[in-house]
């Protein structure tokens, strides 16, 4: 049995959640769009119909099971990426100062009244602007929308970011047509690059081999003769890594 205060609170919340979704409908028209669709990467929800848009950045809360009625907390999911659970593990700290062990449990038997809770909780300590929960088989995810995106930023953002057939959705990375996974022809770079490191607005991962940097000092630097010679290929930041290892 959790405390009375908790009880008090997530009430509060869940009334303050309330108004916040009528007025998400208010501001965007929201139930008017058909599709939805989020992306881990991006750290974007978007909701669409046709051409027209609208996009949100979001974070994870958790996930209900609805065949085992338990919940899960973004912050215990290995399947969630770090950028979009980081904001959960405010609820968590929350949790750990109030003694709320309801917000502190990574995992527990649980109701979908109790996700609303956490939901409810989760915009409240983000300042959030709402939540949206959608439905995956078995599966609730419960979503915090922290802030609405202008359709250019979203497309910045977006722009950002390549489907890979090996590893989904990743950063872009640009290389060389001659890197590969499999043989060692050198592994030029236009700065020193670590995995998942945050880039600066304009910085683009980018490397060439031995034989493209041969051609850029011939041209002394990039130019028409040497950009067709190394025929610069789009490739996900993984993928990127996969080979600067083989070359390392
Ligand atoms: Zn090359
Ligand atoms: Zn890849």
């Amino acid at each position: 049995m959790e405390k009375t205060d908790y009880i008090e609170f997530a009430e509060k919340c869940v009334a303050e959640i309330k108004i916040l979704q009528y007025k998400l409908q208010q501001d965007y028209n929201f139930s008017w769009y058909e599709n939805w669709y989020y992306d881990q990467a991006t750290g974007l929800i978007t909701f669409s119909t046709n051409d027209t848009e609208i996009n949100f950045k979001y974070f994870q809360v958790g996930t209900f099971s609805r065949n085992t009625n338990t919940w899960k907390w973004a912050w215990n999911n290995d399947h969630t990426f770090d950028n979009v659970k980081e904001k959960s593990l405010v609820v968590k700290d929350f949790g750990q100062n109030s003694n709320y062990t309801k917000l502190t449990d990574g995992y527990f038997e649980s109701s979908e009244e109790d996700a609303w809770e956490f939901a409810a909780i989760s915009a409240h300590l983000t300042n959030a602007i709402g939540v949206y929960r959608p439905v995956d088989e078995h599966l609730l995810i419960f979503l915090v929308l922290t802030e609405f995106v202008e359709k250019d930023e979203a497309q910045k953002i977006k722009d950002k970011f390549v489907n890979c057939s090996t590893h989904d959705t990743g950063r872009i990375a640009f290389v060389c047509k001659h890197l590969n996974k499999e043989t060692k022809v050198g592994f030029e770079e236009a700065f020193e690059t670590f995995e998942n490191m945050e880039l600066e607005e304009d910085d683009e991962f980018q490397a060439w081999c031995n034989e493209c940097e041969i051609e850029r000092q011939k041209t002394d630097g990039w130019n028409e003769t040497s950009m067709a010679f190394a025929d610069i290929k789009l490739v996900c930041e993984k993928c990127y890594f996969e080979m600067k290892d083989v070359n390392a």
